[in-house]
């Protein structure tokens, strides 16, 4: 299976061909099609499997670039905050989709700037959460994604991701990424997924 199997919009296949990226990892060859298609999905894959491009690649490729945030995606840790936000934003530059980094620890007024400029927003739960709860920023994106979903359990952010979800649309398509799956992932799996498809790697 090949990268022009999947029929990505032209800018992202650029920007695959770009990355030097020539055959799809085992969890992209299982997901892509499934996300191009629209479905919930809840995939277990480890750090390193090429998880970020398996969701950003088909999510990139459905937005229409039209200014708003379409995409949020949300992740445990400051620094994986900004890797994956490195690994998008070389996604979508050709497509005119521009990647706002969104985590604690620094002041607001730039991040509040990137997001409303933004397509895509990539955010740890705490600072996404305070940004949502003052109301200093309004999203609404169809697509969102929870990277290492068992690891920010572990940190204890279950009652921050059950907020941030009250703040975001009905209508979404929604995407869980673990590398474990716990009884405590597949609850809140039931919770935010609609009839999701799984992925195993
Ligand atoms: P990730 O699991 O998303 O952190 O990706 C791990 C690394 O693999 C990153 O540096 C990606 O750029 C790279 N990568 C992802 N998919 C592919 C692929 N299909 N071919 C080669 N490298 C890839």
């Amino acid at each position: 299976m090949k990268f022009t199997d999947f029929n990505l919009k032209d800018t992202i296949m650029a920007a695959v061909t770009e990355a030097g990226f020539t055959e799809p990892s085992p969890v992209q060859k299982d997901a892509i099609p499934l996300v191009l298609e629209g479905h919930d999905m809840i995939a277990q894959a480890q750090t390193g499997t090429g998880k970020t491009a398996a969701f950003g690649l088909p999510i990139m490729s459905m937005m229409k670039g039209d200014g708003s945030v379409e995409g949020l995606v949300i992740v445990p840790t400051r620094e994986l905050a900004m890797q994956v936000s490195d690994e998008l934003y070389r996604f979508g530059k050709n497509a005119g989709l521009r990647t706002a980094t969104v985590y604690g620890g620094t002041p607001y007024g730039k991040q509040i700037e990137r997001i409303k400029q933004a397509s895509i927003v990539v955010a740890t739960p705490g600072r996404l959460q305070d940004l949502l709860m003052s109301g200093k920023i309004k999203i609404n994106p169809n697509f969102v994604v929870l990277d290492e979903a068992d690891e920010m359990l572990d940190m204890g952010f279950l009652d921050e991701i059950k907020n941030i979800f009250t703040f975001l649309p009905k209508q979404r398509q929604t995407l869980m990424f673990s590398a474990t799956m716990p009884n405590a992932i597949r609850k809140l799996a039931e919770q935010i997924l609609n009839d999701p498809k799984t992925v195993s790697i």
